[in-house]
């Protein structure tokens, strides 16, 4: 039999209505076997994350505060997607065993996790499929990273004793029992694994857009939607910013070649963007796959004569930024210079250590931290045998009157890097998009 893993995020199970919606688009594919759940996401532009709530309800507990205003909010949320749905689903006991954990100092990832496994539990009820609590399945190590081995072993005999399932997504529990979250929009990862473990021949992950689209819909007016894109492109483009997959979730289906497909919950005709190792040739008329970006970077710039001749030089200024736990993004470098660019907020809470240290310990001629720095890329296997695509690049951002600060070209020839002020970022996104829009 064919085996589909779905994933449907918080929009398209946040109300009665989108939970008829993911029904009927279960219902029409019987392959459609293993479904992994979001907690209920915003129904309009200013409503709350389910998941946001449960962080503030956990935040007020750890206080020491009276957090029933908190859980009868969330109560309130899942009641009435039950009650408009007609689910029989109990959830009060439910809901006095999590203030009970709460009362107790229940740790953040418990509390934040009982989005995803109450919205789980109603929608298995309301499809009659059983549920498979992801703390028994998914383990995590005691540093809060995958256990694979744990998980591989676990995961795939419990879904080979069943037909059909549901899942929730974003956490799972370590070897002692307690519960651990990826990091946020996490269900994304659930469903990668999920679908390695059932060896599903595509693992479908459903939106509120229709697929990956070639720039950020809140910044680009009706950007053109990506019909193909490699892991490899679609990596970039996530970890970068392009928000609609996490990050993390192309792994787990990459290792064994599953296909990812993202789906719109609203207009399920629609084909979405199929992601897979190689690109159908037919389908790369554009050099460029995608533009993604984000704001809050910061560059620390070394000057030194005759930097290249100084054996270990580079070394020794990484290792100061290793010292102090600091996760570098990019080095552009030249014969007397070295920039380091790095997330602004992993910086601040060091800042003066780490100019202190570089100082003492490599003397530069000079030693000067940029703020304000936003980085872009611009993503796509296109650009390595077309000539002339960074050119276009940089001359669309310059006709746009912004100045570029810092520029890095990936090895793989993959992707550009560009760095601009953070109140350009907007301007230059849009100026690129309009150069290379289909
Ligand atoms: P879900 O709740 O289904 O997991 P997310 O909110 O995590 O959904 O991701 C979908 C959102 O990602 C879209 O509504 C859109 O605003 C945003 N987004 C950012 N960049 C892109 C992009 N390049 N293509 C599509 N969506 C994007
Ligand atoms: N509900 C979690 C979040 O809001 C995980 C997810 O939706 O993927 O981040
Ligand atoms: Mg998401």
């Amino acid at each position: 039999m064919q085996t589909t893993v779905t994933k449907f995020g918080g929009t398209s199970l946040a109300s009665a209505q989108q939970f008829k919606k993911v029904a009927e688009i279960i219902r029409s594919d019987n392959s459609r076997r293993f479904v992994v759940a979001s907690a209920p996401g915003k129904r309009t532009s200013d409503d709350i994350k389910v998941t946001d709530m449960l962080i503030s309800c956990s935040k007020v507990a750890a206080e020491g505060k009276d957090f029933t205003k908190e859980l009868a909010m969330i109560r309130d949320r899942f009641v009435s997607i039950a009650d408009e749905l007609g689910i029989s689903f109990d959830i009060d006991p439910e809901l006095e065993s999590i203030a009970a954990q709460l009362s107790a100092g229940a740790s953040e990832d418990y509390v934040k996790s009982r989005g995803e496994y109450l919205n789980s539990k109603l929608l298995a009820e309301y499809l009659g499929f059983p549920f498979i609590d992801a703390a028994d399945v998914i383990i995590f190590n005691e540093n809060g990273t995958l256990n694979n081995e744990e998980t591989y072993k676990k995961l795939p005999a419990v879904l080979k004793t069943c037909k059909n399932a549901v899942i929730p997504g974003f956490y799972g529990s370590k070897m002692d029992g307690s519960i651990c979250t990826f990091s946020r929009g996490g269900s994304d990862v659930t469903g990668a694994i999920v679908a390695h473990a059932a060896d599903a021949e595509i693992y479908e992950n459903w939106t509120d857009v229709s697929g990956m689209l070639m720039a950020d819909p809140r910044i680009v007016k009706d950007p053109a939607p990506i019909e193909f894109i490699s892991y490899a492109e679609l990596r970039e483009l996530s970890y970068m910013g392009a928000s609609v997959l996490h990050e993390e979730a192309v792994f787990p289906a990459r290792t064994i070649g599953i296909p990812i497909n993202i789906r719109n919950t609203n207009r399920p005709d629609d084909s979405g963007t199929m992601i897979t190792k190689a690109v159908p040739p037919a389908a790369k008329k554009n050099p460029i796959t995608g533009i993604a970006g984000s704001k809050g970077f910061c560059s620390v710039l070394i000057e030194q004569e005759m930097m290249n001749t100084e054996i270990g030089y580079a070394a020794h200024v990484l290792k100061i930024f290793a010292d102090l736990g600091l996760s570098i993004e990019h080095m552009p470098s030249g014969i007397d210079t070295m920039s380091v660019v790095l997330k602004e907020s992993d910086v601040l809470p060091v800042r003066d250590e780490l100019l202190s240290r570089l100082e003492e310990e490599l003397h530069p001629n000079t030693l000067t931290i940029e703020s304000g720095i936003s980085l872009i890329a611009v993503v796509g296997h296109g650009m390595s045998y077309k000539p002339g695509v960074a050119a276009k690049v940089f001359s669309s951002i310059a006709n746009a009157g912004v100045n570029i600060r810092m520029l890095d070209q990936g090895s793989s020839e993959l992707d550009i890097i560009i760095g601009v002020n953070d109140e350009d970022y907007e301007k230059a996104i849009c100026a690129i998009y309009e150069e290379f829009r289909a």
